[in-house]
């Protein structure tokens, strides 16, 4: 590792390390994040080895790929039923396709982030009731939105509980070959150029050379590629 590395990482846990600090403190008020990505899957084999009753969440947005849900049934297979699904309020999203259709994200960041608050947003402030913490697998390689974004942060948008991003400074490398070494499920949808997988009509491919987020929602800017699961974080 060189030495710009080592100092980027100074103050940086070892994710495992952080994670049993995290659940020692908060268990069983902890839970994890995850959206079937590469990282959430490496957070969720650590947390299952320091404690496999930990809590999971994720959210069904009704949008997902169909190779999502294949490795989320592979989750299932290897470690049992431990995700709890979520899903946006039914009402919600009638009224939302009835006034302006079935892809109004494509339309504005207005629309978009009305979207993702109906289908992201208001099912996480569900998972998190009750919680005085909650894991990400969020890196800050991954965009530009994500540079200044702490391993603990207060997360002032759900209440202030606690924000674990033990991954943060991890490197693409670091996360696939820590899939490797444990044999992990990971979504095929990788092998197909994705670097990021979110709902299947706002996420692409990536080319070489672009960042790793260009593939979400591609016809905004970089500064707007946030869903309004990560904002209202302040590192501590
Ligand atoms: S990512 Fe796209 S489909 Fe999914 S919630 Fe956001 S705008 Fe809607």
């Amino acid at each position: 590792m060189d030495a710009a590395v080592n100092l980027v990482r100074e103050n940086f846990r070892f994710p495992v390390d952080l994670l049993r600090e995290a659940i020692e403190k908060h268990h069983p008020a902890i839970t994890l994040a995850c959206s079937f990505q590469a990282e959430d899957i490496v957070v969720l084999d650590m947390m299952h080895r320091l404690q496999p009753y930990t809590k999971v969440f994720a959210l069904d947005t009704g949008r997902l790929h169909d190779e999502t849900y294949d490795v989320a049934e592979q989750i299932r297979c290897r470690y049992g039923d431990i995700v709890e699904w979520y899903f946006p309020d039914k009402d919600a999203v009638q009224k939302l396709l009835g006034a302006k259709g079935l892809f109004s994200f494509r339309d504005s960041v207005e629309n978009r982030v009305e979207c993702c608050f109906i289908r992201k947003v208001e099912p996480l402030k569900r998972a998190l009731k009750g919680m005085t913490a909650w894991v990400t697998g969020l890196r800050k390689e991954q965009s530009a939105t994500r540079t200044q974004v702490a391993q603990i942060e207060v997360d002032k948008g759900n209440g202030g509980i606690l924000k674990y991003n033990p991954l943060i400074e991890w490197t693409t490398q670091e996360v696939w070959a820590y899939v490797r070494e444990h044999r992990l499920p990971y979504n095929k949808l990788y092998e197909r150029g994705f670097t990021q997988i979110g709902c299947s009509p706002c996420t692409t491919p990536v080319f070489p050379g672009e960042d790793l987020r260009a593939g979400r929602w591609r016809w905004e800017q970089p500064e707007h590629k946030e869903c309004g699961l990560h904002k209202d974080g302040s590192g501590i």
